[in-house]
């Protein structure tokens, strides 16, 4: 094989997947971007370039994964330091674990799943009980819960319950959870800022349009300062979420049917 071939291979399988256990599989959030999102088409479209567009996606996702990194310290019981524009986040992380019952144990915060069946891999963020069920946690901070989130919870519940096995970032076995897992949640954290005449919400969010909602679309809004707010949305629906999430991974498997066949993941 040429290298220049095994380099396009081996970054595949850096970017789309995970080893476990000395095996290549893909990762879920690989798997169900096959799916469009037309929300995203949207916007790249009033966005000034294509290239402007991803530096903006970049922000956003720089800083959901600061706020990830320190809502995992808070859970694993670590001191954390964040920015002072994202401590309304944390804020709202907080008020969170204080108006639900949580219960997480600091082992089951960010490790990895692996369906044997359907041979997929992932990370969720973590596991706990949740006002009295057993249930995986995704953590978003995104603008809003959208239906898709549906399609990577089903993922990681699946696995859960296949074998239980959770494996570290090193891709090892590091233990099994002790009881079936009930169900599954989103956990949206976002910073608004609220109109002080009409009420309308000013969704904050890196390298993103100001997104406003609700209110009075003719008033000169007078926005307030920036405060966090919570949302956690329980997905109930896991047999038919489970077999969309299916849906993907058959597409997307037969898009990358060429990459996957090299891998030997395909036979
Ligand atoms: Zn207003």
């Amino acid at each position: 094989m040429d290298q220049y071939l095994k380099e396009k291979i081996e970054r595949f399988k850096r970017e789309k997947g995970h080893i476990i256990e000395n095996k290549w599989f893909p990762r879920v959030t690989s798997i169900i971007e096959v799916k469009a999102k037309p929300g995203l088409y949207k916007f790249y479209a009033e966005s000034v370039s294509f290239e402007e567009a991803n530096r903006k996606k970049g922000l956003a996702g720089s800083e959901g994964s600061k706020i990830h990194t320190a809502i995992e310290k808070i859970l694993v019981g670590e001191e954390i330091t964040i920015e002072k524009e994202l401590e309304p986040s944390i804020i709202a992380f907080k008020e969170f674990m204080k108006q639900n019952e949580i219960i997480a144990d600091k082992t089951y915060v960010e490790k990895r799943i692996l369906s044997n069946q359907f041979k997929y891999t992932g990370t969720f963020d973590f596991i706990g009980y949740v006002n009295g069920k057993f249930s995986v946690v995704d953590i978003k901070t995104s603008s809003s819960i959208y239906k898709d989130y549906g399609l990577q919870t089903s993922a990681y519940l699946y696995a859960l319950n296949e074998e239980g096995n959770l494996y570290d970032e090193g891709g090892r076995f590091f233990k099994k959870i002790p009881k079936e897992v009930e169900s599954r949640f989103i956990l949206l954290i976002r910073r608004k800022r609220i109109c002080q005449k009409c009420g309308g919400e000013y969704i904050v969010r890196a390298g993103r349009e100001p997104k406003i909602e609700n209110g009075d679309p003719n008033c000169e809004h007078q926005f307030g300062e920036i405060i966090g707010e919570f949302e956690l949305k329980e997905f109930s629906n896991q047999s038919s979420d489970f077999r969309a999430f299916l849906a993907c991974k058959d597409l997307w498997e037969w898009e990358n049917e060429f990459y996957l066949r090299q891998i030997g993941y395909l036979d």
